[in-house]
């Protein structure tokens, strides 16, 4: 493996400047199980690694004032998903974190790291983007906020520029009554990469035909994780057998796989279909039972 210096800096403003002077040299690391990884294998050659575990606020998990989650780009798989607060407000996303390859990984790797990764098969994303979460990006022109959904724009790419850095996601609080299921396809029952994955969440709307609200994002079926929205149109308006069945192939439709080693194409369009029916009939239980209590 090619070597490269390392360096632990202490504040934002110094964490951006290095990136600048070493342009395209420097690389962000956070848990480094994806970068190590990259490097080892000859996809990225930096001379210096830049390490964002010390930078202020990377290691906060807390609820702002406004009822959001905020999650520090540094904060572990394992801390969102045995965290009482995400577990109790924000399970959906506790259940991507859990799903994440081993414990032992999940000690290092970042929700973070996760999101700039920027890989269709992130676990933590499709529950991130049912919650419609917002990136915090600093850079050397100040602060800026991006919808996750906008963050990432291709596989392995971000919006971030030049000397910017992601310091937190904040995921604002679900609708009362909301309930949500993540349901990973891996090679084996636990610790793989998701062949692919589906995020339901759900929540009661009175104002709606069917009385609930609905969203649905697949991971792995596409060049990123994606919303499937003529799915979520269809539960809005009906969440009978008939229509549960019509939103589970309507988010097959907007599945785009491809073959690849893990899975053919054909085989990941309809697992889409199965565990999308599968999670709604699982979120539809759920909201029921909550209401009967
Ligand atoms: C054996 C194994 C199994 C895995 N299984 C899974 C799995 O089941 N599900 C899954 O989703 N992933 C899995 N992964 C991938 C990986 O563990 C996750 O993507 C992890 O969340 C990455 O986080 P990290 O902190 O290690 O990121 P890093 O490797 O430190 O960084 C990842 C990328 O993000 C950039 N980056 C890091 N922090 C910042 C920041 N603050 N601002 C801007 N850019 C930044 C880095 O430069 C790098 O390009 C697996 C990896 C391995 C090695």
């Amino acid at each position: 493996m090619q070597p490269f210096d390392y360096v632990k800096p202490n504040s934002l403003e110094e964490a951006s400047a290095l990136l600048i002077e070493h342009n395209g040299d420097a690389r962000l690391m956070a848990g480094m199980t994806d970068l190590l990884i990259r490097i080892e294998r000859g996809f990225f050659h930096p001379r210096l690694v830049v390490d964002v575990k010390a930078l202020p606020g990377m290691r906060d998990l807390l609820v702002v004032r406004n009822g959001d989650l905020r999650i520090g780009a540094a904060v572990t798989m394992n801390e969102v998903a045995l965290s009482p607060t995400a577990r109790s407000g924000w399970p959906l996303l506790a259940e991507g974190c859990q799903s994440v390859a081993s414990y032992q990984l999940r000690n290092r790797a970042t929700v973070g790291g996760n999101v700039c990764n920027a890989s269709p098969a992130a676990d933590s994303v499709p529950a991130l983007l049912c919650y419609e979460a917002s990136v915090h990006i600093f850079g050397t022109d100040g602060d800026r906020t991006l919808p996750l959904a906008e963050f990432i724009t291709g596989p392995g790419r971000t919006a971030l520029q030049r000397g910017e850095l992601v310091t937190a996601i904040t995921v604002p609080a679900p609708a009362r009554g909301a309930a949500g299921k993540f349901l990973k396809l891996g090679r084996t029952a636990v610790g793989d990469i998701s062949v692919m994955n589906v995020a339901v969440l759900g929540w009661p709307d009175k104002a709606t035909p069917s009385g609930s609200q609905w969203r649905i994002a697949l991971g792995s079926v596409a060049p990123t994780v994606i919303r499937a929205p003529e799915a979520e149109r269809i539960l809005a308006a009906n969440t009978s057998m008939a229509g549960i069945e019509a939103a589970a192939q309507a988010a097959s439709d907007a599945s785009r796989p491809i073959d690849d080693i893990r899975a053919t194409a054909a085989y990941r369009r309809d697992m889409v279909r199965v565990l999308t029916r599968r999670g709604v009939e699982g979120v539809l239980a759920e909201i029921g039972e909550q209401a009967n209590r």
